[in-house]
């Protein structure tokens, strides 16, 4: 995943980013609300760990703003002191998707944010998407690129549907593989094996194929026109 820590807390704001990073994640951070808003903004993220005590702007604030202003809908996970707590409540009705309360276990921040994102990708798959010359009905499980239906195996279909819902944003093998097989830890043939046949049947349907494979870095969809 790619995790935003806003935090203004050094120790806190270090412990996290080692730990996160060490997990695998890719991880960035700011140490007070206006700047953590920018990168949450121009970034993308998929999940955000966010302070609620913040200099200039705190983090109701940069909750609202991210919602009401940015319509960015990235999970937010707050982090609550516990004598603040009933703050919780008025970061809820901001948009906040679930609180920590300070002190916490480093692995149940990575808990709560994987199920944060995994709520989210759920709520994804049930949306239609448009991508270029490329789109997607989630009712009848149907691709249309450059206006032929591609028939496509239920995996291929959730990779490509991954892909699509940020067109020429990178996504790491490893990304991939966590959004399309969850836990079940399959091996990177896997993944190969898949993104060979998704590629081969929109090369056959759409005369191009519309993803690239970005040398060490994973894969993106680049799909041409629009509508
Ligand atoms: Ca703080």
């Amino acid at each position: 995943m790619r995790i935003l820590i806003i935090e203004d807390d050094p120790a806190i704001a270090a412990n996290l980013y080692d730990f996160l990073e060490a997990q695998g994640h890719v991880v960035d951070a700011a140490a007070d609300g206006v700047t953590g808003l920018h990168l949450a903004v121009t970034g993308q993220f998929d999940a955000i760990v966010l302070d609620l005590g913040l200099p200039g702007m705190d983090g109701v604030t940069v909750c609202r703003k991210l919602r009401d202003d940015a319509h960015d809908d990235t999970p937010v996970l707050m982090l609550t002191a516990r004598d603040t707590l009933d703050d919780k409540l008025e970061g809820f009705a901001r948009g906040a998707d679930d609180y920590l309360v300070k002190p916490f276990a480093l692995k149940e921040v990575e808990a709560r944010l994987t199920a944060l994102h995994k709520r989210r990708a759920g709520r994804v798959t049930s949306r239609a998407l448009a991508a270029g010359d490329l789109t997607f009905d989630p009712a009848s499980l149907t691709t249309c690129f450059r206006g032929k239906d591609v028939r496509l195996p239920p995996k291929c279909i959730r990779l490509l549907q991954v892909l699509m819902t940020q067109p020429n944003r990178v996504f790491s093998r490893q990304e991939l593989e966590t959004e399309v097989w969850g836990q079940e830890q399959e091996t990177s043939d896997t993944l190969r094996s898949h993104m060979h046949v998704l590629r081969r049947e929109l090369a056959q349907a759409g005369g191009y194929d519309p993803i690239e494979n970005v040398h060490g870095l994973g894969y993106r969809l680049v799909p041409r026109g629009g509508d």
